[in-house]
């Protein structure tokens, strides 16, 4: 590993100066991704900030629903009663992420701000143009299986997200609270923060330079109560999503009212599907509206030579979930 320097920091507008004098600063929160990239030499940044002391904490209910900070623990938030009850999709992404080693480390703001498991990106021997722009992707002819169906392009296939916190996020209208290093805030849906590879995979989110994570909040609605997260992987722990399915229902006398449906392990970024969530509002909930759903999400896929598994899987993943919440 590269030598770093550290310092750590109680207010974002206190990042301001070190970013200036070494723009190549980053932050550091559980460090359980950021850690793993240096180890391996994919990151050198010479001076890391911790950010564990900001005052981004705190699981409170306000006016626009659930504000969860962005230095709680995975852990802390997937067991806190009122995401279990209210918003169980959410609980059960975070509880199923992971390890518990790694759940009681890891803060929500790094969980977003994870990076791909794509192995190519993960091993500097080889090109990747999401580490080094314009070198090539040797996954498009080589090692796929777990790379994504939606949303790639021909400079990267990878899932740039690969974990499970953010598909729940997005299938619930979850909202991020950004700050600068000049203390301004704004505020921006999930489904808007994250970019699609096209030609640019190596830009993989819409925060600026310097620009933090505070908090996440996520709407109070009758689709949060009544929602579920369904993951399929190759092991029963500590694995990450072949496909998995985050879903949210409002069914009255066996019509759903509003739905809502995020998949993950297929997409470029957590794919929010709208093509499925226009079939199932005002449908009855039976297994044939699930189907048809299920094959509206996947209708866009395009596979690649190891990973066209995942289509079917993610629809049958999908369907469970529904079947699951419709009861
Ligand atoms: C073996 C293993 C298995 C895993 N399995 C899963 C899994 O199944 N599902 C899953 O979802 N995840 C999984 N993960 C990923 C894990 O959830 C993430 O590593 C973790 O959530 C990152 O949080 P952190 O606080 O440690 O982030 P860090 O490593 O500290 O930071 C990650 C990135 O976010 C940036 N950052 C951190 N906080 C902020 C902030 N508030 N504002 C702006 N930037 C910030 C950092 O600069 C860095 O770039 C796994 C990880 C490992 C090592
Ligand atoms: S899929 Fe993306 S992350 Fe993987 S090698 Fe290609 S460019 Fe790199």
């Amino acid at each position: 590993m590269n030598d770093f320097s550290y310092t750590q920091i109680t207010a974002a507008r206190e990042a301001a100066g070190l970013l200036k004098s070494k723009p190549a600063t980053v932050y550091i929160a559980g460090g359980t991704t950021l850690l793993d990239m240096m180890k391996a030499n994919l990151l050198t940044p010479p001076h890391l900030l911790d950010v564990n002391q900001l005052p981004f904490k705190g699981i409170k209910k306000t006016a626009d629903g659930l504000r969860i900070g962005a230095m709680e623990r995975m852990s802390d938030v997937g067991e806190h009663p009122l995401v279990v009850q209210q918003y169980p999709a959410v609980s059960k992404s975070l509880l199923l992420a992971a390890s518990p080693q790694l759940r009681n480390m890891a803060s929500i703001g790094g969980n977003i701000l994870q990076r791909t498991r794509c192995g190519y990106f993960r091993d500097a021997a080889f090109p990747c143009n999401k580490r080094v722009p314009g070198s090539g992707c040797p996954a498009i002819q080589g090692d796929n299986h777990n790379l994504a169906v939606l949303g790639t392009s021909e400079s990267c296939i990878a899932t740039a997200y690969p974990g499970d916190l953010s598909v729940a996020l997005m299938a619930l209208d979850a909202v991020l609270t950004l700050e600068n290093t000049a203390g301004k805030q704004r505020r921006v849906p999930l489904t808007e923060f994250y970019l699609l590879p096209g030609k640019t995979p190596q830009k993989e989110t819409i925060l600026e330079p310097g620009e933090l994570i505070v908090a996440v909040t996520i709407p109070a609605a009758a689709h949060a109560r009544r929602s579920t997260y369904l993951k399929v992987r190759e092991r029963t722990s500590y694995a990450y999503a072949l496909a998995s399915a985050a879903v949210g229902l409002d069914v009255q006398n066996g019509v759903i009212r509003s739905a809502r449906v995020a998949l993950g392990g297929v997409g470029a970024q957590p794919w929010r599907s709208r093509e499925a969530e226009a079939l199932l509002t005002g449908a009855s909930a039976t297994e044939a509206t699930f189907r048809k759903a299920a094959a509206a999400a996947l209708r866009a896929a395009i596979p690649q030579s190891e990973n066209a598994y995942k289509i079917e899987l993610a629809q049958h993943t999908l369907v469970r979930a529904l079947q699951e919440v419709a009861g």
